[in-house]
């Protein structure tokens, strides 16, 4: 495998066409003693493939980010932050990144491996979560966060596609391309949109300096609610008016059942505080009665979509 290469070619500014070889993906991880396997997902400008570590003896994922393809903002200011940050972590509820290098214009990211694949996947296959994934799931999901937030570090893209689950069933938070650590950053307001549409709290979508830990608590709302109901929360829509009404209004719909739902929607409501500054932060949201009890519920309406 290590002798294996692709013929490349480039034009010159003269016209002339030169042609090279370059050692493939493949070959490039077999030297690090890692076997490719098949695909696994797709980012905007990477791809995801499941990898076998022979030294290690264990499955991983490998994220291959193909830097030529990426923005500019994606290269000199997301990726290195996404290349600070993830290593750094280490957490039971966060894919660990176990190793990173560059070559050939490429960045493989050699990550710890969840077997069954991403929540959204999942939400779109079964609809509400049964009570007690559901329960364990917001539990692991707040303590990954509990323990990012601590360390003064801020996700900014929490969404269903970015929580896997490994074999044993257990949530892991996954892709820091937009995480950010608050202490190297001169002021403590977020400015840069980040996110998801469907995600993003009514800071972000005005344009607004934004507290970035409490969009995180944003998004969580939007997580649990689909958790909960099967079904978004806020519609997705170009304007971003039309979410803002959505995330004034709050016309959501809950099919209460006893005190679990109660609970939960008391909770779901208070994160969705329209005004950031009263919304609760994590220890706030953690320590929620609704952790301890909740129920499923059938709700159908908006219907959930990958969304970017
Ligand atoms: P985007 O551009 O949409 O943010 P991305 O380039 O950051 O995506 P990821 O979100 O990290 O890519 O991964 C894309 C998909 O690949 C995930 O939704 C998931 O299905 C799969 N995937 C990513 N990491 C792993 C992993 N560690 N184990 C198993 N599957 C994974």
């Amino acid at each position: 495998y290590s002798q294996e290469t692709e013929i490349k070619s480039y034009l010159d500014p003269n016209g002339t066409i030169h042609q090279y070889r370059q050692s493939t993906e493949r070959a490039l991880l077999a030297q690090r003693k890692i076997f490719l396997r098949k695909k696994l997902g797709e980012g905007s400008f990477s791809s995801v493939r499941e990898g076998f570590d022979i030294f290690h003896q264990h499955k991983v994922a490998i994220k291959i980010v193909d830097t030529q393809r990426a923005s500019k903002d994606f290269q000199e200011k997301f990726l290195p932050r996404e290349l600070d940050i993830w290593p750094r972590v280490n957490h039971e509820n966060i894919i660990k990144m176990y190793d990173h290098f560059i070559e050939c214009g490429k960045i493989f990211m050699v990550l710890e491996f969840a077997s069954q694949g991403d929540l959204l996947t999942y939400v779109q296959r079964v609809g509400a979560i049964p009570e007690q994934k559901r329960t364990v799931w917001s539990y692991q999901l707040c303590n990954a966060i509990k323990y990012l937030h601590g360390l003064e570090l801020v996700h900014r893209d929490l969404k269903l596609e970015n929580l896997l689950l490994d074999i044993n069933d257990n949530m892991k938070l996954c892709d820091f391309g937009f995480s950010k650590d608050v202490l190297k950053c001169k002021e403590y307001l977020s400015k840069t949109y980040c996110g998801s549409r469907a995600y993003v709290s009514p800071e972000i979508l005005l344009g607004l300096p934004y507290d970035a830990k409490k969009a995180d608590i944003w998004a969580i709302g939007v997580i649990l609610y689909i958790f909960v109901t099967g079904v978004m929360p806020f519609k997705e829509d170009k304007n971003n008016q039309l979410i803002l009404k959505q995330h004034q209004k709050l016309q959501l719909h809950w099919s209460i059942e006893n005190e679990r739902e109660q609970s939960a929607r008391n909770l779901i409501l208070n994160i969705f505080t329209y005004d950031w500054q009263k919304r609760p932060n994590i220890q706030q949201v953690s320590s929620h009665p609704w952790f301890t009890i909740s129920q499923t519920s059938k709700i159908v309406s908006v219907p959930i979509i990958r969304s970017n």
